[in-house]
């Protein structure tokens, strides 16, 4: 029924990891940096030599991506070994895809930089403002000039399975399907932008806007998926789309158990959508018959950004470096692994 739904052979995947220096807090507990990046596509995981309960010694385990970033690497070299070769597929009626997956603080928001604030623009830079940028200049060159492209952008949220459109207040909004399985986001804001500072307003529109009533930022943020589109239009259709998308955090709830009824529903719909992500990406890959678009709302809503001609898809996983967070580190990279 679905056949030409089917995924396309030149589906093009590409898998980073990306390790953030120890913070403040963990230098303070002398937490020690576990990870290595020995050469610019390998990442390695030391547990500790200090480690007093042998039972749980783990031998090094050592990864390889197409990429891999230390903690000296800055958003912009991340950019050009990412999104950036995806940007021009959009200008060719294609569909990209940027995820940034990780555990809670481990620099998935930093990465896209959705903590953007404009009083602080320069060191804020991220893979938002970095795609906006190479999406104004491409736009102005003779090659897409002629196409008479208009620049909109969408900023929404996907929690507990439902969507909300960060640049209307939160408002609540439906998913369809229509008779031709396009998925529709009914009502979704699309913001038409001149330039990457409207681009970087929206941005900060949307971030006050998903975390305004929130005790704090991290707690609401590392529950939700959140999505930031830059579309691109010709005579007012569909020409092609860049979908950035900050994960919730993957860690597991280490105390299920004692964690309240909501928590548990969150972090069962969180695991849901991760896992109906990495089969899609996985099916994408391997250009299986079925693709589980429809397991989770986060597949669902990007599905036609899978399906597109012309489709790419790139992850940034992004690591902690402390031996506290190496049980969340080697999911992550396990992940990362499974799905490149
Ligand atoms: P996440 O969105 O994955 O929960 P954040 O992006 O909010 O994590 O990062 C947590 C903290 O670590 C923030 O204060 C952020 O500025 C900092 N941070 C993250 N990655 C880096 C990095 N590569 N270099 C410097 N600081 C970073
Ligand atoms: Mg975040």
């Amino acid at each position: 029924k679905v056949s030409s739904l089917e995924p396309r052979e030149d589906h093009q995947i590409c898998v980073c990891v990306r390790k953030r220096p120890l913070n403040q807090r963990e230098t303070t507990m002398k937490d020690l940096d576990i990870i290595t990046i020995p050469s610019d596509n390998v990442v390695m995981v030391h547990e500790s030599k200090q480690k007093v309960d042998l039972t749980r010694y783990l031998e090094n385990q050592t990864f390889c991506f197409d990429h891999a970033f230390d903690d000296t690497a800055s958003n912009e070299l991340v950019y050009q070994f990412t999104a950036q070769p995806l940007v021009e597929s959009i200008f060719r009626k294609g569909m990209a895809t940027c995820f940034a997956y990780g555990q809670t603080g481990s620099g998935k928001t930093h990465t896209m930089g959705g903590a953007f604030s404009g009083r602080d623009q320069d060191c804020s830079k991220g893979i938002y403002a970095l795609v906006a940028q190479d999406v104004f200049l491409l736009l102005k060159t003779t090659a897409y000039e002629k196409l008479d492209l208009k620049v909109y952008g969408t900023f929404f949220e996907i929690y507990g399975g439902k969507v909300y459109d960060l640049l209307n207040w939160k408002k609540k909004l439906q998913v369809l399907e229509d008779g031709n399985q396009q998925i529709q986001v009914v009502g979704l804001q699309e913001q038409e932008v001149c330039s990457v500072e409207e681009v970087l307003n929206l941005v900060e529109l949307g971030n006050s806007c998903r975390t305004s009533g929130q005790t704090s930022v991290n707690a609401h943020s590392s529950r939700s998926h959140a999505v930031f589109q830059i579309i691109l239009k010709s005579g007012g259709k569909l020409h092609g789309k860049f979908s950035l998308v900050d994960l919730a955090g993957n860690e597991r709830g280490a105390d299920t158990a004692k964690a309240n009824r909501k928590r548990q529903l969150e972090g069962a719909e969180i695991n849901k959508s991760l896992l109906a992500l990495k089969e899609c990406i996985r099916a994408l890959g391997q250009n299986k018959s079925h693709t589980p678009f429809r397991a989770s709302k986060l597949t669902q809503v990007l599905r036609d950004s899978f399906i597109g001609q012309n489709s790419s898809t790139c992850m940034i996983a992004t690591i902690s470096p402390g031996m506290a967070s190496c049980e969340n580190t080697l999911d992550t990279l396990r992940y990362a692994n499974r799905v490149k």
